[in-house]
């Protein structure tokens, strides 16, 4: 059966909606060329855009002799949402607009407990980042909290909470109350995968490590979404037995990769900072180079271990990628050396976000069920 022609309307407003999210300002003949598009197609679907708000004239653009061209943009700021993603002792907060950029950000140093006082000060930390920005109401999509926890798809349930963590298990109705937005909870790996391969404009599919004082992962298909599998908890990597009987891991289990890749391992030096721990390794202090190397060889033993499954391309992700960049060599040479067959590791790379990529990604989750439904 073909598709309706509501249908067709609905694709190709996307296809140019996205289209024009990605790029600065393009005429009309720009977007049928690069869509293969007719150039009635392309005047109703503008006209349609523009009618919803969500894309603007920015005059005539210059062209090389002939007539001049209208340039048409996205309108980034048509719609915002919120991203909070709590951890076990601090809380960050982004605010995107619809091309994903933050409009405000906040980190704080705090433990959420399942208990009133915390919640009246999680609720007051939002309501103050909302109303700094005076951002209308109405273009707030919704909140949406990350959380180191297995989830449910529709992201009221949470089945499993970080060892560490103290929040009850019907936090979503909580937090649902506060606001008169929609909201969401999604685990914390599944938002930093989705934010880091948005910004790196890596096509999906692609599995994400998320590696901070837990470890988790993410496997991510096309435009950002994310498969959670038959228990929601695809990607958990953390809990990938890598050393038989070996350390002791949080989720009670013994030789988790959590347990070896936890940046936990490399900050016990330095009481939880890791720019100081990686300080001490370019001084080439002897217990830090140490730690760090029998580190490296676990987490190239976790990669190998994934690249074997599912054989995409990896993003190394969470609080240590951003001083990945000169050990990034030394990390494929020791993936190749676990396996004979595949020497081209190309396809293992790494990705920071300037913030926080859970709040930046839980807030994507919003901005991307939206642009799904332009
Ligand atoms: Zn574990």
């Amino acid at each position: 059966m073909g598709l309706s022609n509501a249908e067709i309307k609905k694709i190709n407003r996307n296809n140019i909606f996205r289209y024009l999210l990605r790029s600065e300002v393009v005429s009309r003949n720009g977007i049928a060329h690069k869509l293969e598009l007719t150039a009635p197609t392309v005047t109703s679907t503008l006209n349609e855009l523009q009618e919803m708000g969500l894309v603007k004239e920015e005059g005539a653009m210059d062209s090389n002799g002939g007539r001049k061209s209208m340039g048409y943009s996205c309108n980034r700021d048509a719609k915002y949402a919120v991203g909070v993603n709590i951890s076990k002792d601090y809380v960050d907060l982004a605010i995107v607009n619809l091309a994903m950029t933050p409009v405000c950000t906040k980190h704080k140093k705090i433990q959420i407990k399942g208990e009133e006082a915390s919640y009246q000060w999680l609720q007051k930390f939002i309501s103050d980042a909302i109303t700094e920005t005076r951002i209308a109401k109405k273009r707030i999509l919704g909140i949406c909290y990350a959380l180191p926890a297995i989830i449910d798809e529709s992201g009221r349930k949470i089945y499993g909470l970080h060892e560490e963590m103290d929040l009850p298990r019907n936090f979503y109705e909580i937090v649902k109350a506060w606001f008169s937005y929609p909201a969401v909870l999604r685990r914390e790996a599944v938002c930093a995968g989705s934010a880091v391969a948005n910004a790196m404009d890596i096509e999906a599919p692609v599995i994400y490590l998320n590696i901070s004082p837990s470890v988790g992962g993410a496997v991510i298909k096309r435009e950002g979404q994310v498969k959670l599998g038959l228990n929601c908890r695809k990607g958990e990597f953390g809990h990938i037995t890598l050393v038989p009987h070996g350390k002791q891991c949080f989720c009670g289990r013994k030789g988790c990769v959590n347990a070896y890749c936890s940046t936990d391992n490399l900050t016990v030096f330095t009481g939880g900072d890791l720019s100081a721990f990686f300080e001490g390794i370019k001084e080439g202090r002897p217990e830090y180079v140490s730690a760090w190397e029998e580190y490296l060889d676990y987490l190239a033993l976790t990669i190998h271990n994934l690249m074997t499954s599912f054989d995409e391309r990896l993003i190394l992700g969470g609080n240590l990628a951003k001083y990945l960049k000169p050990y990034m060599e030394t990390i494929r040479e020791r993936v190749a050396g676990y396996d004979h067959y595949l020497r081209d590791v190309s396809y293992l790379s790494y990705g920071a976000l300037e913030f926080d990529t859970a709040s930046i990604g839980a807030a994507g989750y919003f901005i991307d069920e939206y642009i799904k439904n332009i």
